[in-house]
């Protein structure tokens, strides 16, 4: 069995059809899963200034780079193994680099609370065999998770739920429009206006209080009667719920005290970056924005968009993330204006404006090695095929080298 990395669900129960050591065709994987199986439309070449070069060359550049460098940052780390992920921390640490990651901004306080044990959590294998009900809240997971309504949450039978989603289980989606996940959870969609969550949160409080909310009166009330009812909840939170809060997770704390038979579970994208949140966390008590000198040092300017925006960094290691699709325009322009090395195996938006690109395996097909699951379990991920490409891991090790 292979385990697929499409998303941070990490479903271990693909089939994998290999032949002339290419992936011909995958079972039990979503078309997300599939699609990321098959491997990169568009390889990366090693290159300098967007010219082809070797291997040797690129890591050569890239060390001339950080080491000239005042201020460099390591980015990303996501789509990588728990493995690299330790190297590149070390590689920040022997650099005094700034450390950042996509959680930075998405989901990466809300782990940093669990991990904390601020929040009460499960595990996917308990909420598949005890939970009777399931929010999906800012989260559209047959969009971005396919898999876990199926595997994990709504359809199952599980150990104290066996008549499954027919009679044993519930699912009520909360978002601002009526997603994929929504359409599943029939009767029991909550709309609620652009950034309206703080609100809705705060009547929910009241209505499961015993107050008469200012909200939505009726059907608030008939939601906390639901959530009151409950014997094994899950609150799964989405980026549309994240965002809308703006770090305020003071009130969703308020929330879970409120719902003691619940878990919250942040609804986590890349397939690692739980992985790294717990390795950089471990290291330093932080999950992101971190400066490595050598004392850990966690402030908000470290994040890569405060660093871009205060011009702080002046080269920047980007380790399978693309921060040119997912920032915006006035922060690119920097972003672009300086040294970027990319590593990664496809050709992305950040390879094409990359001073150097170092392509490396693609994890879980050309490389192994563990993984952590959005809950939190470590799963093993085997290689299926060969390939001439360096993992990751060994690319932060030749760079621990040269510098
Ligand atoms: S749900 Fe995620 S991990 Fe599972 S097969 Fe689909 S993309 Fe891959």
């Amino acid at each position: 069995m292979a385990t697929c990395t499409g998303c941070a669900l990490l479903c271990d129960d693909i089939e994998a059809i290999v032949e002339n050591n290419r992936i011909k065709e995958t079972r039990n994987a979503c078309r997300r899963g599939a699609a990321r199986m098959k491997g990169c439309v568009n390889r990366l070449v090693p290159s300098i200034d967007q010219k082809p070069t070797d291997i040797e060359s690129s890591i050569r550049k890239t060390v001339e780079i950080i080491k000239n460098a005042r201020s460099p940052m390591l980015f990303g780390l996501d789509n990588s193994t728990c493995e690299a992920q330790a190297k590149g921390i070390r590689l920040a640490k022997k650099l005094n680099a700034v450390i950042d990651d996509t959680s930075s901004f998405c989901q990466g306080l809300l782990i940093e609370r669990i991990l904390q044990k601020k929040l009460r959590t499960c595990s996917l294998d308990d909420i598949r065999n005890k939970a009777d009900v399931l929010v999906y809240w800012g989260s559209d997971a047959q969009d971005s998770q396919p898999r876990h309504l199926s595997r994990f949450s709504y359809f199952p039978r599980g150990e104290s739920r066996q008549r499954g989603y027919e009679e044993d289980r519930k699912a009520i989606a909360i978002d601002v429009r009526e997603s994929n996940t929504a359409k599943i959870c029939k009767g029991h969609f909550y709309r609620i206006p652009l950034k309206g969550d703080r609100e809705f949160i705060l009547a929910l409080i009241e209505a499961l209080s015993g107050k008469v909310p200012a909200y939505d009166t009726k059907k608030m009330l008939e939601l906390a009667g639901i959530l009151k009812k409950a014997e094994f909840g899950a609150v799964f939170v989405g980026i549309g719920l994240t965002y809308s809060i703006k770090e305020d997770f003071d009130i969703l704390t308020a929330l879970a005290e409120k719902l003691p038979n619940f878990n919250i579970m942040p609804m986590v994208g890349h397939y690692n970056m739980r992985g790294f949140n717990e390795a950089l966390f471990k290291e330093t008590g932080f999950v992101n924005r971190v400066k490595l000198e050598p004392k850990a040092v966690h402030d908000n300017k470290y994040s890569i968009m405060e660093s871009l925006i205060r011009k702080n960094t002046d080269a920047i290691i980007v380790v399978g993330s693309d921060p040119m699709i997912s920032l915006p325009r006035p922060v690119l322009t920097y972003l672009a204006s300086i040294p970027v090395i990319c590593i990664d195996p496809c050709i992305s938006m950040t390879s094409k404006i990359a001073a150097v690109t170092i392509p490396c395996a693609a994890t879980c097909m050309e490389s192994g090695g563990t993984a952590i699951r959005m809950d939190g379990k470590v799963i093993s991920l085997s290689k299926i095929i060969t390939s001439e490409y360096m993992p990751d891991e060994e690319i932060m090790d030749r760079l621990m080298e040269a510098i």
